[in-house]
């Protein structure tokens, strides 16, 4: 094959890919898409650029268009999510993670968090960014039944281990964590309170889930393309806690990186523009279509976590599959990519760490569905595809064009200045 046989090639997957994405139901839950207008701002000549450090304080000359696009971003992001500050170079949730590591403990100091078997981020690990920065990371005790942080135990860990700094968030995130009641013990202890908020930053520019600044956190990093509908990128929120503020800010630039992605850093600001115009809509409605999914699919007969409590507050829907097929997960997972319902296998708090290739939950999002105009009542039609699939047995195949067939009524991305909001019916 020659060099252009490859070029044509690769491009043709890339349309393959998107005519194939645009047919599927994607609720892998910490994806989305981006509006046109985002899109513009990432294709563009921004991509070509060196803007080390800060707007008008650049180590590289040509800068003036893009200071503007970066002072504008930083004041959005601000109001947005009533900030001091915003830092907008992080090029990906874990570089804002590490940053934030960087810049408020050192080598050898404690930090308490979510472990990945109970859904938290693998840069918390002693494997991942934590460990990286010689951090001992102890972790918040669970209570199951909650499935959410044990408070008065996690309240004794905190004054036990005196933690530098303790981190809320998480990735298996269906309920809310108990920030306003440990913000107050971590403070007695002089801890740092960050949150994670890769994948409900989305939900809380639109007020929804929580607060974590007003709640007693003085720094929030994330991702900026999860629940929050930007390009892939990172960044970092944080009130003016003093001293440690310039520390922070070098462990950014020039800790964790040099040039931040710039056209990214574009569509960031577009992005936030979107969610100050859209996103009390958006938020409020992914939460409504999340516990539509969750009732609809407790209908259809599935084990849907949460029952208790609503099911769920966030993007999210967990749902037990172990009863289903003894692979559960991994064998529920692929079958339903078959059919066009894309999501990923999950491991489940209770699940021993061997059952990792066939752990017994799916986690669910629901943002991208939202994000092109589905509502309540589609979330019905989705549960029925999925009852289809793996209660029915149906073969997922034929389930594939009924998927593709309902999914075609949905190609707008709206919540944008391109297309505003969704029609209801
Ligand atoms: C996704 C995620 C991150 C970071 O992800 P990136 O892929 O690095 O953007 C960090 N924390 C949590 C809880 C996440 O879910």
């Amino acid at each position: 094959m020659s060099y252009k046989e490859h070029k044509d090639k690769i491009l043709g997957f890339i349309e393959e890919h998107e005519k194939w994405r645009s047919s599927t139901i994607n609720l892998i839950a910490s994806e989305n898409i981006t509006s046109p207008s985002v899109n513009r701002a990432v294709v563009s000549g921004f991509m070509h650029k060196y803007a080390e450090g800060w707007p008008k304080q650049r180590y590289y000359q040509g800068c003036k268009y893009i200071d503007e696009v970066e002072l504008i971003g930083i004041e959005l992001f601000c109001t947005l999510f009533k900030s001091d500050f915003a830092d907008l170079r992080p090029i990906s949730g874990t570089n804002a993670n590490q940053a934030a590591f960087f810049g408020l403990t050192q080598p050898g100091d404690t930090i308490i968090a979510l472990h990945t078997s109970h859904g938290g981020h693998i840069s918390y690990m002693p494997f991942g960014s934590a460990g990286m920065h010689a951090l001992k990371t102890e972790f918040w005790p669970f209570d199951f039944d909650e499935f959410n942080i044990d408070v008065d135990k996690a309240a004794q860990l905190i004054r036990e281990k005196k933690p530098k700094l303790v981190l809320f968030g998480g990735s298996l995130f269906p309920f809310p964590h108990p920030v306003k009641e440990l913000s107050e013990v971590a403070k007695e202890v002089g801890a740092y309170v960050m949150y994670d908020a890769a994948h409900v930053l989305g939900l809380i520019a639109g007020g929804q889930f929580q607060d974590p600044l007003r709640e007693g956190a003085d720094i929030i990093t994330s991702s900026t393309h999860k629940t929050f509908p930007g390009p892939q990128g990172g960044v970092i929120l944080y009130k003016n806690f003093g001293e440690d503020v310039a520390k922070l800010q070098w462990a950014i630039f020039p800790g964790v990186l040099s040039n931040h992605h710039l056209h990214h850093m574009a569509g960031k600001a577009v992005t936030a523009a979107e969610m100050l115009e859209y996103g009390k809509e958006y938020a409020a409605q992914i939460v409504k279509n999340a516990k539509a999914l969750a009732e609809a699919m407790a209908e259809e007969g599935f084990k849907v976590i949460g029952e208790d409590k609503g099911y769920t507050k966030s993007h999210q829907v967990i749902v037990d599959v172990s009863d289903l097929h003894e692979a559960a997960g991994g064998w529920a997972a692929p079958l339903l990519e078959q059919a066009g319902i894309i999501l990923n296998k999950n491991l489940l708090p209770w699940d021993p760490l061997e059952k990792v290739n066939t752990p017994s939950g799916l986690r669910i999002g629901v943002q991208e569905m939202t994000r092109v105009g589905m509502m309540e009542d589609d979330m019905k039609e989705i549960a029925h595809f999925f009852k289809r699939v793996l209660i029915d047995r149906e073969d997922p195949k034929k389930v594939e064009k009924d998927v593709f067939e309902f999914r075609r009524q949905f190609q707008k991305v709206y919540y944008s200045f391109d297309y505003g909001l969704p029609m209801k019916e």
